[in-house]
């Protein structure tokens, strides 16, 4: 079979037979030390600098979106919400459902969004949390994170970063960016199957 989406993509046949072994419990040394090398290898994954939470949480990528959204976040607290397509409308959509105190900037369709217009928006008033899609899917478009994560940095909020299909796609230093929470989905750029959305918390 040829999967020719972002996600699910095939999977390397050494995955593939590690699914089919049998069950082992929770506390068996083995499953430990399997999330152990998860972990650093979300590590360099991801590169969130010393002391980061980092952990593979069961659910699709949307749930890292919900879960950093609403745990950097609480009803009525000012979040920037930069938005270039689909999956920016549904971090929105999360926004909007949590009843945050939000704002939207939306770049044109199949544009990135302008580090300019960024900067003047948080000149304009202090939030507590800006998110970005750094690829955005739907269009294609890749977002100039560096430029916004340094405004978002000199600004003192905090930054998240959806990462589902860059994060091992292409360079990403979460400590050099300045990303406070990232996280992606297991089937997209890591070929893993569904079901895993793993994240770094700096
Ligand atoms: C696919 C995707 C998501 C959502 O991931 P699901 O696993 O489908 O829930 C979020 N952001 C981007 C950029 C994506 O491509």
């Amino acid at each position: 079979m040829v999967l020719l989406t972002p996600g699910p993509t095939p999977i390397h046949p050494r995955v593939q037979t590690a699914l089919g072994k049998e069950m082992r419990g929770h506390l068996d040394p083995e499953v430990l030390a399997t999330n152990r090398r998860i972990r650093e290898h979300l590590g360099i994954l991801f590169d969130p600098g010393p002391g980061a939470l980092l952990a593979a949480m069961p659910g699709s990528g949307s749930l890292g979106m919900e879960a950093g959204l609403t745990n950097l976040a609480d009803e009525g607290d000012a979040v920037l919400l930069l938005v270039s397509g689909t999956f920016g409308e549904r971090m929105v959509e999360i926004a909007h459902a949590y009843q945050f105190d939000y704002k939207v900037l939306r770049s044109e369709p199949g544009h990135p969004i302008d580090p300019q217009a960024v900067a003047e928006e948080l000149n304009h008033r202090p939030y507590k949390l800006v998110a970005l899609v750094h690829g955005e899917t739907s269009t294609g478009v890749l977002n100039p994170v560096e430029e916004i994560a340094e405004l978002v940095q000199a600004h003192g909020a905090l930054f998240m970063l959806d990462a589902v299909t860059t994060a091992g796609m292409m360079p990403l230093s979460m400590q050099k960016l300045g990303v406070d929470y990232a996280f992606t989905g297991s089937q997209k750029c890591l070929s893993a199957p569904p079901g895993l959305a793993p994240f770094a918390l700096s």
